[in-house]
């Protein structure tokens, strides 16, 4: 490990080549509790900047983070509706052409032997009133569809007051996507891991925000029950000092705070890279390299407090089988939310 001392050692985050890799995930799983740390590392996931939604509500529809996706979505509605109105008029015209069908169409459907009593112009009228009545909902789909994106998505987006949070605050400040967007940020989506060599330490944020010299790293925390779905613990803090470390090394740019969003909504908060948030990292690295190297001698006791396994997904079982992730790994049966409530 590479935090015993040594003459050659610039650092205690310097790795040994036999260090193993950290993500920025398992950082953070290993600074709620080890286990998860070990789950994280077995699972071989990488990062992707974003919680997973075990619990909580469940991502909402419509929701946008680009004024690209707004337009794009308004388009292909428009685009949808007005193909619907194509076929509506169609299946109109058609009907009525069919008032003044050949005598042909009043044959009587045959099929074999079998003569049916309706005649082929009752079976096509009875299709083009099937059309119509199809592509007229999905006209009225599609126009309230639009009214809904353009009246509640795009104009509160494109009327949202430009607002950027002040990057020397030491204190947490509260944002608003869209005044990110409209005070000059672009939206980045990372195509791959940020990788630091040196510290064997791989990330990806969710977005990155990007302003002149600026790089901000946004992550999207799940939407917790209750009071707790804006609280932030150390693996919060972990993570974002792990994401500005890694955008500054990589980009060579300043990263003085990451921004988390709260489950899909447009509201978050900074998260300020103090002295004391770069610690909280520095050691987790340190910790998760730990758990990670001993984990195969030596498995993590379970935690001394049982609460943090409550609400922790690895703890949710089965329906029928009652099997978890972390029981199935570890051999026990850790307590979960869901007992309170017997099922
Ligand atoms: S269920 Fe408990 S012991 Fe298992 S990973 Fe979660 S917090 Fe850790």
């Amino acid at each position: 490990m590479s935090n015993s001392a040594g003459p050659q050692k610039q650092s205690r985050m310097i790795a040994d080549r036999e260090d193993p890799w950290i993500s920025v995930s398992l950082l953070a799983e290993n600074a709620y509790c080890s286990r998860a740390g070990i789950i994280q590392n077995e699972t071989g996931l990488d990062d992707t900047g974003e919680e997973l939604f075990h619990l909580g509500r469940g991502r909402q529809r419509l929701v946008f983070y680009d004024f690209k996706q707004l337009v794009r979505a308004l388009k292909r509605t428009f685009t949808f509706t007005v193909c619907s109105i194509i076929v509506l008029i169609f299946s109109i015209v058609a009907g009525q052409l069919l008032v003044n069908s050949p005598a042909l169409w009043k044959n009587m459907v045959q099929i074999g032997d079998l003569e049916l009593h309706v005649s082929w112009y009752d079976v096509a009228q009875a299709s083009f009133n099937v059309i119509m009545i199809i592509s007229l909902i999905c006209v009225g789909y599609g126009i309230l569809r639009w009214l809904y994106i353009y009246l509640f998505r795009y104009l509160p987006a494109k009327w949202a007051r430009a607002a950027e949070p002040n990057p020397l605050h030491t204190e947490a400040q509260t944002v608003k996507w869209w005044g990110l967007l409209n005070a000059g940020f672009q939206v980045i989506r990372p195509q791959d891991q940020y990788r630091d060599v040196r510290w064997h330490l791989a990330g990806c944020p969710w977005r990155v925000l990007v302003k002149g010299n600026l790089r901000i790293p946004v992550y999207k925390k799940r939407p917790n029950r209750g009071n707790a779905g804006e609280k932030l613990f150390r693996q919060h803090y972990a993570r974002m000092a792990a994401y500005c470390h890694l955008l500054e090394k990589c980009e060579n740019a300043d990263s003085p705070y990451g921004i988390i969003l709260f489950g899909d909504s447009h509201i978050g908060i900074t998260v300020p890279c103090l002295p004391g948030t770069k610690k909280t990292f520095h050691d987790g690295l340190i910790d998760a390299r730990k758990t990670i190297s001993y984990s195969k001698h030596f498995l993590p006791p379970y935690p001394k407090n049982p609460q943090i396994c409550v609400l922790c997904p690895h703890s949710r079982r089965e329906r029928y089988t009652g099997a978890s992730v972390c029981g199935n790994r570890f051999g026990w049966i850790p307590p979960n939310y869901r007992d309170a409530y017997a099922w």
